[in-house]
């Protein structure tokens, strides 16, 4: 990238990441940052319904019917959103595009523009390591203290350090079976956006696995570099 030239376009960045992975801490890090808006499908009908802009109307007719919100009407809410004076910086899309059918529509959305995606990042996990990490967290019912099977026991099993509390909580879907079916479910589905995204040569990975800090370095590193 030419150094003398500053790009004044609002940044287009995708994040990718598993369940678990730290993909809303992430967001929120880069948009301290960088003065971006982390942009998620359901924020985005949500804020179009509410306005009552012509795509939010349609939107809220299909979600009324009990349908999902076509491609065509995202796409629509997303460009009334992208002229949008908060988001001139930049912005960070989540849950959106889900296939490269929707990859391509966002491009072309994007091309009308003069822009382009800068970024897709993906956040890589390990999968037995994130089933460790997410199977094994439960939390203290009467403070809501955190804690966890291998990387936070408390001093007695089964009671709370900070309020003695016996009454400790594990949600049903952190199981070891269900998040392993989370993560193969995400791996499937996002496989063709990887591959859609490293043939635009635009992907770029992130180890997830690390310190919450470290990511965040790893990511502004991607974001400079994209700019
Ligand atoms: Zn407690």
């Amino acid at each position: 990238m030419d150094g003398a030239t500053v790009d004044t376009t609002p940044a287009v960045l995708i994040l990718l990441g598993p369940p678990g992975a730290g993909k809303g801490t992430q967001a929120r890090m880069l948009e301290e940052t960088f003065g971006l808006v982390q942009l998620s499908t359901g924020d985005l009908l949500r804020a179009a319904v509410a306005a009552g802009t012509e795509a939010g109307k349609q939107a809220k007719a299909v979600m009324e019917a009990g349908d999902l919100v076509s491609d065509e009407i995202v796409i629509a809410i997303l460009r009334d959103r992208l002229g949008d004076e908060d988001v001139s910086r930049g912005v960070i899309l989540d849950g959106f595009p889900r296939t490269t059918v929707q990859a391509e529509a966002l491009d072309g959305l994007l091309a009308e523009t003069g822009q382009k995606i800068d970024a897709a990042i993906s956040l890589e996990v390990e999968d037995d390591a994130m089933i460790i990490r997410i199977s094994g967290r439960y939390t203290c019912g009467g403070c809501g203290e955190g804690y966890h099977d291998t990387f936070k026991v408390p001093a007695t099993t089964g009671t709370c350090d900070k309020c003695g509390s016996t009454q400790m909580n594990r949600r049903a879907d952190d199981n070891p079976a269900t998040v392993s079916q989370r993560l193969e479910a995400y791996h499937a589905q996002t496989a063709p956006l990887i591959a859609y995204y490293e043939g635009k040569g635009v992907l770029r990975t992130v180890d997830a696995m690390g310190e919450i800090p470290e990511i965040a370095g790893a990511l502004a590193n991607i974001v400079r570099g994209a700019r």
